[in-house]
């Protein structure tokens, strides 16, 4: 991949306590050259945002995710936050649709499409996550499932000027030391485009690819041209690991 800034998106999912966490976003800056032409995406828990969004604020290279928001706007719903929220504390970005809240939460495709209303009316950058489960996978049905879980941006009634993100992240492949390999990755990306190409010619569509990303492999995934960047969830948690992935990636 030449002459593009590669988007590295860190998800801690429910991982570091505060101190830890304020621990690791410092390791990571610190030994985080700013000549790297890398755009990297903290998506830490609610707790840390605040915090973080100082921390980085004269540090150009990182900025700041959320890793879900509620799809309604305000109200009486105990224990969520919404989009608007996020944004004042400095989110720049909103995981929505993580295959982990599709299994565990149930979300629906109704509440993912309304989450993603809310990501972008407020000026957010949504990091739309799809992909197939094992069976699908093993049944070749990896086409069927990404069209049909990209059918709700048709329902999207959104003026977007703002880049929308979208990530491969096939679930067997998360957590799980098992990567989709280079095929695999570039034949979804190929879907993805095509369907973007057909509906959303006009939207500025990054493509991320996430699934068991280290700093062996990463650097490997860029050679499918079309890929912007990586989800990146275990391997962006311990400090050490995570500045040699983006040694790696930065390099090439
Ligand atoms: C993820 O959290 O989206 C992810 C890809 O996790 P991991 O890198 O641990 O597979």
């Amino acid at each position: 991949m030449q002459n593009k800034k590669k988007i590295i998106v860190a998800n801690w999912k429910m991982n570091k306590g505060y101190i830890e966490g304020l621990l690791l976003t410092n390791s990571v800056i610190s030994s985080t050259p700013s000549h790297y032409d890398l755009q990297i995406v903290f998506c830490p828990p609610f707790i840390h945002l605040q915090t973080m969004a100082a921390m980085i604020k004269d540090y150009p290279l990182f900025s700041l995710g959320a890793q879900n928001c509620h799809e309604e706007k305000n109200g009486a719903y105990t224990g969520e936050i919404s989009a608007e929220m996020l944004s004042s504390v400095g989110v720049q970005y909103v995981i929505v649709g993580h295959s982990e809240r599709r299994n565990y939460c149930k979300e629906s495709d109704d509440q993912l499409r309304k989450k993603l209303v809310q990501v972008v009316e407020n000026k957010m950058i949504p990091i739309f996550c799809i992909g197939e489960s094992l069976e699908d996978f093993q049944n070749n049905n990896t086409k069927l499932v990404l069209e049909r879980q990209l059918e709700i941006l048709k329902t999207l009634d959104i003026d977007n000027e703002n880049p929308f993100f979208i990530a491969y992240e096939p679930v067997w492949s998360i957590g799980t030391g098992k990567n989709a390999n280079i095929y695999e990755v570039n034949h979804a990306v190929q879907i993805i485009e095509k369907f973007i190409e057909a509906q959303f010619s006009h939207w500025k569509v990054k493509i991320l690819y996430g699934g068991s990303v280290n700093e062996k492999n990463a650097n490997s995934f860029f050679e499918i041209e079309r890929l912007d960047g990586l989800l990146v969830g275990g391997a962006s948690l311990k400090s050490p690991e995570f500045t040699e992935l983006l040694k790696n990636v930065s390099l090439k």
